[in-house]
């Protein structure tokens, strides 16, 4: 209860606050009304992308406006005005800014490119295939907002571009050729930043592979582009029977829009999972955590995956230790609803898939049996089970 009060919701007063203030200097500055706003197009149309444009809604120092300069001529730098508008200019450390500004720390060389050896698991169109029964088309590599944390980096590039018709039909041919296939993630970049008309040509295509038994899309609107989501877009999800990947990882996140494209999502029947990362001053604190998976809990977002961040060039300032995830997954135990626990997992480099991070010391055993430690520090004995007995 101590901890609750002290972390930032989308819902909070000062959050609601921050964002209709900045809002209104963006509607203001683009001559623009609440219509414009509430429109994904318009959202698009109008990223900040150069730190002149952020200049114009907050004081930058000078070192930090040649810093953002400087970052985003290696890595570029795209915020939707909504994104935009939940920063906290006042905190160094707010979680939309660390995840959405340009940091003097991107320029730090170590950690490589493609730490999963995506590139390696390709074996056509714009596939990736780590697994023998799920695999992964990349239908874009654009996204509303780019992350700073971004594992697929590399893929970014200078320009926002859509997989081609033919890397597309080549990608669904490999699936209709390879029976094993039962799972396919339709995911990017951002695959809701494809047309109604280009998604339901993929679900439809897909679809009618008779081994395709379920089609997930992975897509971060929610979170920086909920104008995304919209009846016609879930009825167009429901009908594939699609499942969805979103990726929340502060509750200043969830905010009245974001829960309005939840809300819309949930109520055709679509199923929301969340997959969260662990990144160093954004959420490596066990009650954000325990927080923020609350808040999705109680909208109905099912808490997933929590990721260990991947030694991505450019992202080490994000790193942390996996004693600092463990510590988290075992508070989690007996002091959160169990819907609240995500599997931390850690994927591993050279695309060997991924391993779950369990904490080990509440399990124990010697030769009377197992000795089981409790949420509250209890012990209890479980003795061997001879199926011979
Ligand atoms: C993570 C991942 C998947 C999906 O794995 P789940 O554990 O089923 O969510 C599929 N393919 C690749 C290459 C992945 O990295
Ligand atoms: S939305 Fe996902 S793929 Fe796009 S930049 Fe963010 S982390 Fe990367």
């Amino acid at each position: 209860m101590k901890h609750k009060s002290r972390i930032r919701t989308g819902f909070s007063e000062f959050s609601k606050k921050l964002y209709i203030n900045t809002k209104n200097k963006i509607l203001n500055e683009l001559n623009a009304n609440e219509k414009d706003w509430n429109n994904p197009k318009w959202q698009l149309k109008n990223r900040i992308s150069d730190v002149d444009e952020i200049a114009k809604y907050t004081h930058l120092t000078d070192e930090e406006y040649e810093n953002i300069k400087n970052v985003s001529e290696k890595y570029r730098f795209a915020i939707t005005p909504y994104y935009f508008s939940l920063i906290d200019f006042d905190n160094p450390n707010c979680p939309i800014r660390l995840q959405s500004i340009p940091s003097i720390k991107e320029m730090n060389e170590n950690g490589e490119l493609d730490p999963m050896n995506e590139e390696q698991s390709n074996p056509s169109g714009k596939i990736t295939r780590r697994y023998p029964n799920k695999l992964i088309i990349n239908v874009t590599n654009a996204c509303p907002v780019y992350c700073r944390h971004c594992q697929r980096r590399r893929l970014i590039g200078n320009a926002d571009k859509n997989t081609s018709k033919n890397d597309i039909d080549e990608s669904i041919d490999f699936i209709k050729n390879h029976q094993a296939i039962r799972e396919v993630l339709v995911t990017g970049g951002d695959a809701l930043l494809l047309s109604n008309s280009r998604l339901e040509y993929i679900f439809n295509e897909l679809s009618e592979i008779d081994h395709v038994e379920v089609i997930r899309v992975g897509t971060r609107t929610l979170v920086t582009l909920p104008f995304r989501i919209d009846d016609e877009l879930a009825s167009l999800l429901r009908r594939y029977k699609v499942q969805l990947s979103t990726h929340f990882n502060h509750a200043c996140e969830i905010t009245p829009e974001a829960v309005r494209a939840i809300d819309t999502l949930v109520d055709h029947g679509i199923l929301v999972r969340n997959q969260m990362v662990l990144l160093h001053n954004i959420n490596d604190d066990k009650y954000c955590i325990q927080k923020t998976n609350e808040e999705l809990h109680r909208h109905r977002v099912i808490p997933y995956y929590l990721f260990h961040p991947k030694d991505v060039k450019s992202t080490e300032h994000f790193q942390v230790d996996i004693s600092k995830g463990l510590e988290i997954m075992k508070h989690l135990e007996g002091r959160t609803s169990g819907m609240c626990k995500p599997t931390y997992v850690y994927n591993s480099p050279g695309g060997l898939g991924k391993v779950p991070l369990v904490p080990m010391e509440n399990i124990e055993y010697d030769e009377n049996g197992y000795k089981l430690t409790t949420w509250e520090n209890k012990t209890v004995k479980k003795s061997y089970h001879n199926p011979n007995d």
